[in-house]
């Protein structure tokens, strides 16, 4: 009995800990990727490095520095910092100098940003959004970052439906998707290297997912594993997504 008590306790002090960790407002980026650090979300040093570099302050519209996902309009909101880290992580072996990247739902832009420091200027980006509005604010958001990552077409941001992937820049070494899907479609499986890897939500839209990590091996045979649940908007239609269609 007070053993329960002792372990019941133990747990509560441990959720109030994450619990302030999540509602504090860190004042800087600096904080935001320490906290990161600290927390093992953040394991190495070329995401620290890279998110470092990128200050989510310019791609946030509130509480940039704050561990939780902010609505950015249009029933799409920017991921969670510890969502941006825990998927570079699992991107990181991918994302080499030269490698190319397709993000799926690129929202704000800023896994865009952190991608293209990473597979460097001989390196693509390629970020397809279906809110045309959304877009451009990102285009806006890497401009006041570094437009040069733009000028030099190293990051490329399109209009579209991402359930299809972009075919005419694949295949991709690393292809990221912020947004969940019940089913992983063939077309992304199709669109990735020999030796790429997606990292994709994975589950029904109205309970948790799965991330689920997909490696094509060398052989071009298909590996999957789930590595946690998460919870993420859908990848969807966009009148729906927006509201404009009752289901
Ligand atoms: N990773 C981004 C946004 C994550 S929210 C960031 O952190 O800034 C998911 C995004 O997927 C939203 O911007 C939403 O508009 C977009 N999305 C949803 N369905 C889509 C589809 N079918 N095709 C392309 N983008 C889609």
């Amino acid at each position: 009995m007070s053993y329960k008590l002792v372990s019941s306790q133990r747990v509560i002090n441990q959720i109030s800990k994450r619990m302030s960790w999540f509602a504090r407002d860190n004042v800087t980026n600096d904080d935001l990727i320490k906290n990161l650090m600290n927390e093992r979300v953040i394991k190495s040093e070329v995401v620290r490095r890279t998110m470092s570099a990128v200050d989510r302050g310019l791609f946030a519209p509130a509480h940039p520095y704050m561990d939780c996902p902010q609505p950015i309009g249009y029933g799409a909101t920017i991921s969670a910092p510890h969502m941006h880290a825990h998927a570079t992580e699992l991107l990181k072996d991918k994302l080499k100098p030269g490698a190319k990247a397709l993000d799926i739902g690129s929202g704000t832009g800023y896994l865009c940003a952190v991608f293209a420091l990473m597979v460097g200027k001989t390196g693509k980006v390629v970020g397809i959004e279906h809110i045309p509005q959304l877009v451009n604010r990102s285009i806006e958001n890497i401009k006041r970052w570094n437009s040069e990552y733009l000028d030099n077409n190293v990051i490329e941001l399109i209009v579209g439906d991402g359930r299809k992937g972009y075919v005419d820049e694949g295949p991709y070494d690393a292809i990221h998707v912020g947004a969940s899907i019940s089913e992983i479609p063939q077309s992304l499986i199709d669109q990735l290297a020999i030796g790429g890897r997606l990292v994709i939500p994975v589950g029904d839209e109205y309970s948790y997912q799965y991330l689920t990590k997909v490696d094509k091996q060398q052989d071009g045979s298909i590996h999957k594993e789930k590595v946690c649940a998460v919870g993420f908007v859908p990848l969807t239609d966009k009148d729906r997504q927006t509201g404009h269609t009752i289901y």
